[in-house]
């Protein structure tokens, strides 16, 4: 994965936005969100004042569904950014929960416009679905009790009894298969990660698998239960689901990112969300335009 570095202007422009900043883009009107293509989706979202994001509600940091219902965190906060770059305001952005098994499905559907949920690009995807970005590339580990010693990274569970928990669908899941001697016995799969989380909580799995940001929101939010073990053994870069072959629309966020990566916003969207648990700035993963 190719990455860059924030200039040292841009970093200036961050802490100076991040100071005066009150919690999010929320921003209201913006005076954007004009001249687009007759016939796109940009203009179609425009002149609906709404868009449809799927996300999701159970990660801290990323997507957590927040008090009154709305979901929080740095996914949330990239929707709002390139929201705002088509004049819509974050309050007309409609959420949908969308864990990782149906990810793909409500894109061919329809039922939303964007999917931003720690949404992993890969080539079996990209058979269904296209994707926006890298905007954030994470990496998968694993999570224990605090107190575990047994569990030090996948190859634990080659031993044929450690039983790992992950969610349908996800690539973390995909991934641990390899560590497994019996499947059957070793992986519960659940629809979201929290489920994995109480599974652990009370004692019915030694671990949870997924990327590392989401496993550093469950640290962090609940404090002194668990730790993360071990150092990264994939590569998940971090996409925007859009409908297969709306390469306007596509076109469209990738340059919007890149606008952000740039002016503040994507630091500050960051800062304000995932960066209050992981102390560890991005780096800026370089778009890939396929
Ligand atoms: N990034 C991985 C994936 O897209 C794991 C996180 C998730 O399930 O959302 O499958």
């Amino acid at each position: 994965m190719r990455f860059t570095r924030l200039t040292a202007a841009a970093g200036v422009l961050v802490l100076a936005m991040t100071s005066a900043a009150c919690g999010g883009n929320d921003t209201g009107s913006t005076g954007e969100g004009q001249g687009f293509p007759a016939g796109s989706t940009m203009q179609r979202l425009v002149e609906a004042h709404k868009i449809r994001v799927g996300t999701k509600f159970d990660q801290p940091g990323f997507g957590l569904e927040g008090p009154g219902g709305l979901p929080k965190g740095f996914d949330v906060e990239i929707a709002k950014i390139i929201a705002k770059k088509l004049g819509i305001p974050y309050y007309a952005i409609e959420y949908t929960e969308t864990p990782s098994t149906i990810r793909e499905q409500v894109l061919q559907q329809g039922k939303v416009d964007m999917v931003v949920a720690t949404y992993t690009i890969n080539d079996k995807r990209k058979e269904v679905v296209d994707f926006a970005g890298p905007y954030y590339v994470a990496g998968q580990t694993l999570m224990v009790k605090s107190d575990n010693t047994d569990v030090t990274g996948p190859d634990s569970f080659k031993d044929g009894t450690k039983k790992v928990c992950s969610v349908t669908n996800s690539t973390p899941a995909a991934n641990i298969e390899k560590y497994l001697k019996n499947k059957a016995k070793q992986l519960e799969l659940f629809d979201s990660y929290d489920k994995c989380v109480e599974a652990l909580k009370a004692g019915k799995i030694d671990a949870v698998t997924t990327d590392n940001v989401i496993l550093t929101g469950f640290v962090a939010t609940n404090p002194d239960q668990f730790a993360l073990v071990g150092s990264a053994f994939t590569e998940e870069p971090y996409g925007i689901g859009v409908k297969k072959g709306d390469k306007d629309f596509r076109n469209f966020i990738n340059d919007t990112l890149e606008e952000a990566f740039h002016d503040g916003s994507y630091m500050k969207a960051w800062k304000v969300t995932a960066g209050k648990y992981d102390p560890n700035d991005p780096l800026i993963p370089e778009i890939d335009r396929y």
